[in-house]
C-alpha cells in the first residue's frame, strides 16, 4: 500500500455531541439487527456482545519493574476483558428497506456514507478507569457504519427476522422448513452446488439469520462460512438465488494519542493498542530512544494506524502509517514510506530511515537480566568475572534473531556458551548468540541470514543458571556492550521522494498533534477515527 495515496479528510479536532450521539444509535440499531424479532419459539442465537478490549497479559519487562508491571496488567486485563452487552429493543428500523441491495451482488458494500464517526466514550461500555490514571477507554466495538452493511438491506414490509444458532441434530432444510420453505421446494435448493459446497454440513453455533415476510413465507438466509465468507440463500422468480459474498477487510485510519503515566506499555493498553502494535511502535524507534530506561511519567505518544474489519467486525490492527514520540520535550517522528520498487521504511521527515545497520535487541521478549559488565561477580564461578554481552531472559524456546544481514560463521556446541550461533556481518563486525536450546534447522555454517531471520531458541545450554540468551556484540573480535554501540542509520530514503515523504509526514503530523491537544486539556488518551478506507486491501 502507498500511504500517500489513502485520502483523509482534514482531521476532527473534537468531538460533537452529535457525532457521539450517531454513534451510540449506530450501535443500537446494529444490535437491534442482530437480535430476533421473531416473537414465535423458536431458538434464537445470542444477543450481539460488545467485548471491551482485551490485551494479553504482557510480556513485555524491562529490569526491575517486572512484578509491579505484571501485577498491574493482570489486574487491567481482569477488569478490562469483562464483556458488556447491549439489550435487545423493539423496534421496527430492521423492516425498513435500504436503498442498496449490494449486499447480495458484492463483496464490497458500496456508497455508504461514512462520517469520522468515533467509537470513543460510549458511556455504558466504559469500565471506571484505574484510580491511579485519567484514561478513556474506547472500547474496540464493532464499526458502527459497517455493521449496517450486514443488515437485511431489502427486506419486505412487515416481516420477521430471525437468528437461528444451529444446535446439535439441526439440518438445513430442517431449519428451512420451520421457516416457510415447503418440503416440495426443498430438493431444488439442497442441490444447488453452492448449497451443497458451503451448507451441507453446518457447524453447532453457526448462526443463520433467517428473514420470513409476513405471512410466514421464507424470504432470505444469511450466513457466515469460515471467516471471510458469507452465503446467501433468496427467494426469486423461479425458486432460489444462491450467492457466495467474499468479505474482505476493510480499513479505518485511525489517532491515538496517550500520556506516559508508569509506562508505555500501560499507557498504550489503556489506549487500546495491541501488543503487537506496542512492540511495532517500540521497534520503530529502538535506536533512538531506550524504552526500558528512558521513558518517564508525562512523556506522550501519537500514532496513526489502521484498524481492520472484516464484515463489521474489527480483527486487528494494521500497520503503524505515522509515529511521534515526544521524550523530555524533544520530539520523535517516524513516516512509513513505500518506495516504487515496493520497499517499505519508516523515515524522518527529511528521509533518514530509523532503521539501523543492526536490530537493537535479537529477542521480542526484552528483558534484560544482566547487562555488560567488565567487573562482573560470576554467578557460578564466584570470582570478578567479566561479562561481555547482554543476558535476556526470555521465555525458553523464544525465537532468536540475526540483528543484521551477515554469514553464519559458528553453528554448534560451543563449550561454555552452550550451542552458539556466530554471525560475520562484514569485515568489521560479529555477534554472537549462546545457551540455545536449539540451533535452527537453517542456520549452518557459511550460509547467509536475513536481519530479521530465525537462527535458533532460548535456551540453557552451557555455563548457565538458568534460561536465557547470552548476546554479544564484537568490533574486530573485541566484545562492546551492544546498549550503548552506535551504529550508522541505514540508506536514506532516495531524494526523488522527498517532497511525497514531506507531504505525507505534514499531514499525519496535523493529525496527530490535533489530538495530543486536546489530551492535554482533558485526558490522558484520546482517540479519533480519521477516515475509513472501504476498498478491499492487500494485506
Ligand atoms: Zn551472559
Amino acid at each position: 500500500m502507498r500511504i500517500n495515496s489513502v485520502k483523509a479528510p482534514p482531521p476532527r479536532f473534537r468531538l460533537s455531541h452529535t457525532a457521539k450521539l450517531s454513534t451510540a444509535m449506530a450501535f443500537v440499531l446494529g444490535g437491534i439487527a442482530w437480535t430476533t424479532l421473531n416473537t414465535d419459539a423458536q431458538p434464537t442465537g445470542p444477543a450481539p456482545k460488545v467485548v471491551l478490549a482485551s490485551m494479553p497479559v504482557t510480556t513485555f519487562f524491562f529490569d526491575d519493574a517486572v512484578d509491579a508491571l505484571a501485577a498491574h496488567f493482570t489486574k487491567d486485563t481482569a477488569n478490562a476483558t469483562k464483556p458488556d452487552t447491549l439489550s435487545a429493543a423493539s423496534s421496527d428500523e430492521t423492516t425498513t428497506p435500504l436503498q442498496s441491495d449490494s449486499a447480495f451482488t458484492s463483496g464490497t458494500p458500496q456508497g455508504l456514507d461514512l462520517p469520522g464517526l468515533t467509537i470513543e466514550d460510549l458511556d455504558p461500555l466504559v469500565e471506571e478507569p484505574d484510580s491511579t490514571t485519567t484514561v478513556t477507554v474506547s472500547p474496540l466495538v464493532d464499526h458502527p457504519s459497517l455493521a449496517a452493511v450486514r443488515n437485511n438491506a431489502d427486506a419486505p414490509e412487515g416481516s420477521l427476522r430471525t437468528v437461528v444458532a444451529v444446535a446439535p441434530g439441526n439440518t438445513l432444510s430442517g431449519i428451512l422448513n420451520v421457516h416457510g420453505v415447503a418440503i416440495d421446494q426443498m430438493p431444488k435448493l439442497l442441490t444447488d452446488e453452492l448449497v451443497k459446497e458451503n451448507l451441507s454440513s453446518l457447524a453447532i453455533g453457526q448462526e443463520l439469520e433467517i428473514t420470513q415476510t409476513a405471512d410466514g413465507e421464507f424470504h432470505d438466509l444469511r450466513t457466515r462460512v469460515g471467516d471471510d465468507k458469507r452465503i446467501t440463500i433468496r427467494r426469486s422468480d423461479d425458486g432460489f438465488a444462491v450467492a457466495s459474498i467474499d468479505l474482505p477487510v476493510e480499513k479505518e485510519r485511525v489517532v491515538t494519542s496517550g500520556t506516559i503515566e508508569q509506562s508505555l506499555y500501560l499507557a498504550a493498553a489503556k489506549a487500546n493498542l495491541k501488543q503487537s502494535t506496542i512492540m511495532e511502535l517500540a521497534d520503530i524507534f529502538q535506536w533512538e530512544l531506550d524504552f526500558a530506561k528512558d521513558i518517564r511519567k508525562g512523556d506522550q505518544f501519537s500514532l496513526v494506524y489502521d484498524r481492520l474489519y472484516r464484515d463489521g467486525s474489527y480483527i486487528g490492527d494494521g500497520d503503524i502509517l505515522a509515529a511521534e514520540f515526544i521524550r523530555g520535550g524533544k520530539t520523535h517522528r517516524a513516516i512509513r514510506f513505500t518506495t516504487d520498487d515496493g520497499v517499505t521504511g519508516y523515515y524522518s521527515a527529511d528521509g533518514q530511515s530509523k532503521r539501523r545497520t543492526f536490530m537493537r535487541h535479537p529477542v521480542d521478549v526484552v528483558r534484560i537480566t544482566s547487562k555488560f559488565n567488565p567487573n562482573r561477580l560470576h554467578p557460578i564461578l564466584h570470582q570478578i568475572r567479566a561479562h561481555r554481552g547482554v543476558d535476556y531472559g526470555s521465555p525458553y524456546g523464544s525465537p532468536i534473531y540475526a540483528t543484521a544481514d551477515g554469514k553464519i560463521s559458528l553453528a554448534g556446541k560451543n563449550g561454555a556458551y552452550g550451542n552458539t550461533v556466530i554471525l560475520q556481518h562484514g569485515q568489521k563486525f560479529s555477534t554472537l548468540y549462546a545457551h540455545m536450546s536449539k540451533i535452527a534447522d537453517k542456520s549452518i555454517a557459511g550460509k547467509r541470514v536475513k536481519q530479521g531471520d530465525v537462527i535458533g531458541y532460548v535456551g540453557k545450554t552451557g555455563r548457565v543458571t538458568g534460561t536465557h540468551l547470552h548476546y554479544e556484540f564484537r568490533v574486530n573480535g573485541k566484545q562492546i556492550d551492544p546498549l550503548k554501540v552506535e551504529l550508522p542509520a541505514a540508506q536514506p530514503i532516495d531524494a526523488k521522494y522527498l517532497p511525497e515523504l514531506k507531504a505525507v509526514s505534514d499531514e499525519m503530523t496535523a493529525q496527530m498533534r490535533s489530538v495530543l491537544s486536546d489530551i492535554d486539556q482533558q485526558v490522558a488518551s484520546v482517540t479519533n477515527v480519521i477516515s475509513s478506507d472501504l476498498t478491499p486491501t492487500s494485506e
